[in-house]
């Protein structure tokens, strides 16, 4: 039988820890494999560091890893799978969107498919505002668009991966990981599995709108250079309006079709136009400088203070 182990990232989810642990256990009581819970307290500030300890202390089936201060969902991500030793891994929120109850059902799949993957769709989103279900959507497509690799779409991190998928994303060296592209990016087979995302049992969410605005462009700057090439097109379709103007105007001057002379709205569009273009190309390759820079740096991706039951 295949060992299992719940990787479950949590960032100040005091009022739905207890709930979703209780849950959890319940599903893995049920469960034929032997199963670990492996928690990653992201440098939260309020009670989950304790709630978590005293998880750990009365279950030895569950681990917990604290961070030194909160480095984001995907580093926490990132710890769970690197300190994983099982031959199966499923990662999934705290919150209890990701329904735990249907683990045994992608086990199922899993092991009738002999699937690497199996990644979960959100049929529907029933806790999401109509603003989040929205940009997300956009969101998968313009990356799709975009991208090299093609993504299933609306998928999050909830998913199963096994012993074969988590060597090859240890071997990744990134610091920013966009880890459902990187899984798709890794190859072999990966099947979906259809579900109801629920609304979130307690608490707010840690994915506030510039967080997913980060987000949603760190993954664009990883998986694409697609605006880059955008700038560069950008950029000569700006030199050749320029061009056509310049002799528009030039001919005018010759055959006297155009009074040049009275052009000062003409100048002034014009000149804000190039600014423009100069300026927003010049954002697109900050970008791509500013993902270089922290790439170049090579800092961890987080920092551990204490691990429990490992
Ligand atoms: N999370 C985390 N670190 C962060 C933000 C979020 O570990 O900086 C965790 C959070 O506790 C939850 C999961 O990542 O278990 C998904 O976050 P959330 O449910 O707030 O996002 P949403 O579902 O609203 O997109
Ligand atoms: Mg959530």
């Amino acid at each position: 039988m295949k060992k299992l182990s719940l990787i479950i990232p949590c960032y100040n989810e005091e009022e739905v820890i207890m709930e979703s642990y209780s849950r959890t256990r319940q599903v893995v009581a049920q469960l034929p494999n032997e199963t670990e819970i492996i928690y990653i307290n992201d440098g939260s500030c309020d009670k989950t560091r304790l709630l978590l300890n005293e998880i750990a202390d009365a279950d030895p089936q569950v681990k917990v890893i604290h961070f030194s201060r909160n480095f984001g969902h995907q580093p926490a991500v990132t710890a769970g799978i690197s300190h994983c030793r099982s031959d199966l891994a499923i990662v999934m929120d705290a919150d209890l969107q990701d329904p735990p109850e249907l683990i045994p059902r992608i086990l199922e799949l899993q092991e009738k498919e002999q699937a690497n993957v199996v990644y979960c769709v959100r049929k529907s989103r029933e806790g999401d505002q109509f603003f989040k279900r929205f940009t997300a959507k956009m969101f998968y497509r313009v990356m799709n668009s975009m991208s090299e690799v093609k993504f299933p779409l609306d998928t999050g991190d909830f998913r199963l991966i096994d012993r074969r998928i988590m060597d090859e994303f240890g071997r990744l060296k990134e610091r920013g990981k966009y880890i459902r592209g990187l899984i798709s990016w890794i190859g072999f087979k990966q099947v979906p599995f259809y579900y109801r995302h629920e609304a979130r049992v307690a608490g707010k969410t840690k994915y506030p709108f510039n967080k997913m605005i980060r987000f949603a462009s760190n993954a664009l700057l990883y998986f694409s250079n697609k605006p880059l090439r955008l700038a560069t097109s950008l950029g000569f379709a700006a030199v050749v309006f320029g061009l056509v103007l310049a002799a528009w105007f030039t001919l005018g001057k010759i055959y006297g079709f155009s009074n040049a002379e009275s052009g000062w709205t003409s100048i002034v569009s014009m000149i804000i136009f190039f600014g423009g273009v100069q300026l927003l190309t010049v954002g697109v390759l900050g970008q791509y400088i500013g993902v270089l820079f922290d790439e170049v740096k090579a800092r961890p991706e987080y920092i551990i203070e204490e691990e429990r039951n490992f």
